[in-house]
């Protein structure tokens, strides 16, 4: 592993421009199952009567609002993942000028809380909630406080959170940024994510870079196309390479 640690150590030295994805395997860390996560799913469909798959989309939300608040709010916003070491350890090479963009998919702002700046939530974030019609916005304590649908103060319709549901096309401008850094980069990390990822490959046909390095608990067959890949969470991984003990951008 010590090995694969200076590797990686030298990949982001000599890279001019480094992205991050980050994929579900980044909640896992943080002790959270991800909602389709077999087992999970199943517990899930126990309790509600319908599957995630169901009620997770947009036609959920528009026909049967309460049994999808009760869902949102119980399984999502209750269900934080813990801070792990990862989020830290990517503010730190951010800082030290070896991180240049993290494209977070998982909507619970891990990395913003961190200190990192250049990030882009691809699928969206559950701190940011907006009435459809008169665009207010909405903290999460006031999606968690109401008792049954959380109603626009002024219109007294739903508030929507802005996540990307299942089915729903990804915010165009986030797309074309995401699409804009891969393009760019020297070394693309997959942290908690494979190649093999839906959600990413479809962006990841666009890097034109030297390294792809995966960084992943589990074993996925398209990790023979990484340069490097390190079979483990990226929270035992990423704080070994130690950024946090420069500062400045040439450190
Ligand atoms: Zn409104």
């Amino acid at each position: 592993m010590l090995d694969k640690i200076t590797q990686l150590r030298h990949m982001l030295d000599d890279s001019r421009y480094t992205v991050a994805l980050c994929g579900s395997g980044m909640l896992e860390e943080g002790g959270l199952e991800a909602l389709k996560k077999q087992e999970r799913a199943y517990e899930i469909e126990e309790k509600y009567g319908c599957c995630v798959e169901e009620m997770f989309t947009s036609a959920f939300y528009n026909t049967r609002p309460e049994q999808f608040f009760e869902f949102y709010k119980n399984e999502i916003l209750r269900n934080i993942p813990r801070k792990t070491a990862t989020a830290e350890a990517l503010a730190d090479m951010e800082r030290a000028g070896r991180l240049q963009c993290i494209i977070d998919t998982n909507t619970y702002e891990q990395m913003e809380q961190a200190g990192c700046r250049n990030v882009i939530n691809l699928h969206g974030s559950i701190y940011k909630n907006q009435c459809p019609r008169c665009k207010r916005m909405y903290p999460i304590s006031y999606m968690l406080e109401a008792k049954r649908v959380p109603l626009c103060e002024e219109c007294n319709i739903p508030i929507r959170p802005l996540i990307c549901l299942s089915g729903e096309m990804v915010d165009s401008q986030n797309m074309t940024r995401t699409t804009q850094e891969i393009s760019q980069a020297d070394v693309l990390l997959l942290l908690g994510t494979t190649l093999g990822s839906e959600v990413f490959k479809q962006y990841v046909k666009y890097f034109s870079g030297r390294y792809v390095v995966v960084i992943h608990k589990q074993e996925h067959y398209t990790d023979k196309e990484a340069d490097l890949l390190i079979m483990d969470y990226p929270m035992n991984v990423l704080p070994q390479l130690h950024y946090g003990n420069e500062t400045g951008e040439n450190a």
